[in-house]
């Protein structure tokens, strides 16, 4: 080929890499709704439609979450993982194509309208986001049951009507019970930070394990219990998990759940009753009570983090991230008394040198961004266990506990030395230097003095610090 000029070259290879990518996604798209379909067509009973159908759930999930993959080429790879799971399992290409027609319609209909409902309703973390997963479902089984309708007469013979029904209310429970385990997941990237987290929680903690348990031996009542109420006897515990779990394992739960009741109560419907009305009728009944589980987890979770964040910022300062100064005297406090400093312990509270002239020479701003730097100059020294926080404008304390005399020397003066060395941008191009004078109280561990009796001999060793020369450690052993 000749050499092509450099951008038509460079469109010819974007459009390459371009084309790979939509390719890769379709064949992976084709690759989980074969999976997926040919899980479903697993637990048909007898050439009636499937007992559960993940893939048509497990497809919006993806499609939600990967907008990217909502191409021509995606689809057209979804279509053909339905299709040949469909044949290779025994299907005729018209019954293939009408049962994939209506699949593939309520999954369309539903990413369209997931577009619409925004970040945190996909991530189920708005307070209403069950309900706007319900609206969406609802209208995805709906257009799906349009469809279904015909494809029922196929498999089932029945009339239009009957097969829509059926469908719509399948491909309800369907979405409600499957969707939102594949909208939390955690992505690729998170699980190794996930499973770390939940080994440490696991569980061994009560808080997890009595309310699965209290859910466990409620499902196993319920079975005893029978009759056509008995699938709702797990609501409590049900309820109570969803206020100890998090988001992605009650959605797992709640699944678990929803299949159990599908696979105990719609198989056993009285004599005098329609199976298929029964079938129909549990199914939408479990269906409704999953709503209630994901709802109060979803709201749980997102109050959590919503704690969570505020309480972060409580405890922290927010211009440099030190610790607050309440919170980081009562962590000071706890750390100091609760014993367990068998090399002693340290307070070393520092104080800026002539930081007025910094603000008054270069203004605030750039004061202030010497605070900032000034605070990861120190954290930097410091181990995971020692405390650093804001005590006043341009004051911070730090504590060391289980620290030697020797080692608590050796961490302020460190400190003080990273300090001198920082270069803090005047915002004029040059940089300026800071300073740092530091009053340090050492306690050996026999040391009965709490956490403000060193604080206060630190805070004179700091007078003295000053009264010296600045820009030097004064150390007072205890
Ligand atoms: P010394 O060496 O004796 O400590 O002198 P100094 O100038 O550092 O002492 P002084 O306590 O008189 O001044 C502290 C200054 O710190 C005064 C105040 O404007 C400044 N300051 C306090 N908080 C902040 C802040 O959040 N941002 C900025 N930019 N300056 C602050
Ligand atoms: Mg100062
Ligand atoms: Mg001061």
């Amino acid at each position: 080929m000749a050499a092509m000029p450099p951008l038509i070259a460079q469109n010819w290879k974007s459009s390459q890499g371009t084309l790979t990518g939509t390719a890769r996604d379709a064949i992976i798209l084709a690759g989980i709704v074969f999976v997926a379909a040919l899980l479903g067509i697993l637990t048909r009973p007898m050439g009636l439609l499937a007992l559960l159908w993940p893939a048509n759930a497990v497809l919006l999930g993806v499609m939600v979450r990967r907008p990217g993959f909502a191409t021509a080429f995606g689809w057209a790879g979804a279509i053909a993982g339905y299709i040949a799971a469909d044949m290779i399992t025994g299907g005729t290409l018209t019954k293939t194509l009408w049962l994939t027609g209506a699949n593939v319609t309520g999954v369309f209909a539903g990413s369209l309208l997931y577009r619409l409902a925004g970040r945190g309703h996909q991530r189920l973390r708005e307070p209403q986001s069950v309900i706007i997963m319900f609206a969406i479902c609802s209208v995805a089984a709906l257009a799906s049951g349009l469809v279904g309708g015909f494809a029922a007469g196929f498999s089932l013979g029945q009339t239009y009507f009957s097969g829509f029904w059926f469908w719509l209310v399948t491909e309800l429970v369907n979405f409600i019970v499957i969707l939102p385990v594949i909208l939390i997941a955690p992505s690729f990237r998170e699980w190794p930070a996930k499973l770390a987290a939940s080994s440490r929680t696991a569980l061994s903690e009560r808080r997890h394990a009595l309310p699965l348990a209290a859910l466990l031996l409620s499902m196993l009542a319920s079975s005893f219990i029978g009759g056509p109420g008995a699938f709702a006897f797990p609501v409590p515990a049900l309820l109570w998990c969803a206020t100890s779990f998090s988001l992605f394992p009650m959605t797992l739960l709640t699944m678990v759940f929803s299949i159990w009741g599908m696979m105990t109560f719609s198989t056993s419907a009285p004599e005098a009753v329609d199976p298929l009305l029964w079938m129909q009728s549990i199914r939408l009944g479990l269906g409704m009570i999953a709503m209630a589980p994901l709802s109060v987890a979803s709201i749980t979770t997102t109050r959590n983090g919503l704690l969570q964040r505020l309480q972060d910022s409580v405890d922290h300062d927010f211009l440099t991230r030190t610790l607050a100064r309440g919170t980081f005297m009562a962590r000071s406090e706890n750390a100091i008394s609760q014993g367990g400093n068998v090399d002693g312990s340290a307070v070393l509270v520092l104080d800026i040198d002539h930081f007025k002239s910094v603000n008054d020479q270069h203004g605030h701003a750039v004061g202030d961004n010497a605070l900032i730097a000034f605070s990861s100059a120190v954290t930097s020294t410091l181990r995971k266990d020692d405390l650093f926080g804001r005590t006043g404008g341009e004051e911070f304390c730090v504590v060391l506990p289980r620290a030697s005399a020797a080692a608590a020397r050796m961490v302020a003066e460190r400190i003080r030395q990273a300090v001198e060395r920082l270069e803090i941008d005047a915002g004029d191009g040059t940089t300026l230097s800071i300073t740092v004078s530091g009053g340090l109280a050492v306690c050996s561990s026999t040391s009965k003095l709490s956490f403000e009796e060193m604080l206060t001999r630190a805070d004179m060793a700091l007078y003295r610090a000053k009264a010296e020369g600045r820009n030097r450690i004064v150390s007072d052993d205890c």
